[in-house]
């Protein structure tokens, strides 16, 4: 802002905290597909709780000093908790064990992920569909899909 006013009936004044995005410097632009994707496959995973990784305790982002991150997002219509929520998202041959942080992490402090990982998101099945069951397996998940589909059997037996 510098010589000029923004208020008026003050001759100068200095803005601070408006434009962050200059502040920093410019970062790769995401593509936004992908983030939606990426949204998506959160609400999925966290409606199919009991099918995904439990995530122990609550995580925090480290790069926020005054509140240690967000608790919530809300992206595309989507709420999103990020402290808590967590997916799997199959590779070749490996799976990523994705936290929700990564939304704000993006948002907030200019991270950007691999292509490999938009890659893998991209492609990923809908958390807990047979296909996604299917995906894990095929990226060497096959015991943690037998214990998900043990699980969801003694549920249904339950009265
Ligand atoms: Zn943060």
């Amino acid at each position: 802002m510098g010589a000029a006013s923004a208020v008026p009936g003050i001759e100068r004044t200095e803005g601070v905290g408006w434009a962050i995005r200059d502040a920093l410097g410019t970062s790769p632009p995401i593509d936004r597909a992908f983030v939606e994707k990426l949204v998506e496959l959160f609400a999925a995973a966290s409606k199919s709780r009991n099918d995904g990784p439990v995530m122990m305790g609550v995580l925090t982002c480290s790069a926020c000093v005054l509140t240690r991150g967000p608790d919530w997002m809300t992206l595309f219509d989507q709420r999103i908790e990020v402290r808590t929520t967590t997916l799997l998202v199959p590779a070749n041959t490996f799976v990523y064990f994705v936290s929700a942080m990564v939304l704000h992490a993006m948002d907030a402090h200019s991270f950007v992920p691999s292509q490999e990982f938009v890659q893998a998101t991209l492609a990923c099945e809908t958390p807990g569909s047979a296909r996604y069951l299917m995906q894990l397996r095929r990226a060497g998940g096959g015991e943690y899909v037998s214990r998900v589909l043990l699980a969801r059997k003694l549920r249904s037996r339950a009265p």
